[in-house]
């Protein structure tokens, strides 16, 4: 893989609960991080805000500390997972035999 600086182990990096993050230092004096949002979506690259490098996040999803609720500011339950599709409106419709 090109662009990939180092593969490392989610273990080894720092968790931080206030803005559900990890870091893991960057030889350039910064960090790199990754946020618990992009690992659930199936992102592994944590990047560096400083430079090009990147690392690769290993992990098991099963391992991941839970989602924080969507609750800043709109109070009503967003359905888990439900935002993202924001153009299937509605309710499902069979596709019609023609
Ligand atoms: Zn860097």
């Amino acid at each position: 893989m090109s662009g990939i600086y180092e593969e490392v182990e989610i273990e080894d990096m720092t968790w931080d609960a206030e803005i559900f993050t990890y870091f893991y230092p960057c030889p350039c004096g910064d960090k790199f991080s990754i946020t618990l949002e992009d690992l659930y979506d199936g992102e592994d690259i944590a990047t560096c805000p400083s430079c090009t490098l990147r690392v690769r996040v290993i992990f098991e999803e099963e391992d991941l500390p839970e989602l924080p609720p969507d609750n800043d500011g709109e109070g009503q339950m967003t359905p888990i997972g439900g935002a993202r599709d924001s153009g299937a409106v509605g309710e499902v419709t069979p596709v019609a035999v023609s």
